[in-house]
Parts: C-alpha cells; structure tokens; sequence
C-alpha cells in the first residue's frame, strides 16, 4: 500500500533520496532531514499507515520489526539514552502521516 503524495513512500521506492541507514524486511531507517538532537533517526513501515494505531491494529508484528530495528538503532548510534517517539495526530506534532518513530538522544555513541 502506498500513498502517492506521501514523502515517506516516495522515500520507500527511491523517488525522494534520503540518508539511509538500515532496512529490515519490512521496515526502513534514515536520518530525520531537520534534526531536533544530535542522534535524530525515523524509522518507518515500509508499507503506508497513517500513525502507530493503525500500524498495531492492521499489523502487530511489523510494528514489533519496527520495535526492533528502532532499538537496535539506538544501541549503535547512542550510548543506551534516547528518547522513542511516535507523534500521533495533528495535535501533538504529527506532520507526516506515515507511521514512523522518532530515535532522539544527545548522548551519541562516540560522544560528538
Ligand atoms: P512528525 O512531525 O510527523 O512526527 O515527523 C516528521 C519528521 O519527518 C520531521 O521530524 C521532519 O523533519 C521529517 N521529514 C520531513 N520531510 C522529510 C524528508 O523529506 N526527508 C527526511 N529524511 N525527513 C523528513
Ligand atoms: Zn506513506
């Protein structure tokens, strides 16, 4: 499933270039374009739902590889503190409407 005017497809299938930095099976990651924190990286289904409910609801276990991929992220690129985000809803900050999760921490693993 895919939007066409959705960003974070277009990011899936190649048409918008993004810094990409790991991929599962089912899910994608890659630096936030405007970072709020030193470490600032999205991790994303690769099919398109809305926000984080509709991710569990329609699929639970790929919201689990998304889980998995977001913390192992965070071990590589921060030294164990960092915060996991999901915005959900216009009201609390949700721009994209793409599932994704936020991984923000200022305590990068080398410490820059
Ligand atoms: P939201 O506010 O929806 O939770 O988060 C959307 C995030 O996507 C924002 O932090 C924003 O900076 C990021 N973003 C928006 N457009 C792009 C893009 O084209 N490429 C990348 N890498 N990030 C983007
Ligand atoms: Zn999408």
């Amino acid at each position: 499933m895919t939007e066409a005017s959705c960003i974070f497809c277009k990011i899936v299938s190649g048409d918008i270039a993004a810094d990409i930095i790991a991929e599962s099976p089912n899910t994608l990651a890659f630096r936030d374009i405007a970072p709020l924190s030193k470490v600032h990286l999205l991790v994303i289904p690769k099919k398109h739902y809305q926000n984080v409910v509709e991710l569990q609801e329609s699929s639970p276990a790929v919201l689990g590889e998304l889980m998995s991929q977001a913390t192992e992220l965070a071990g590589q690129h921060t030294n164990g503190s960092f915060k996991l985000q999901f915005n959900t809803g216009t009201e609390a900050g949700q721009t994209i409407f793409h599932a994704h999760a936020h991984v923000l921490s200022d305590n990068s693993k080398d410490g820059s």
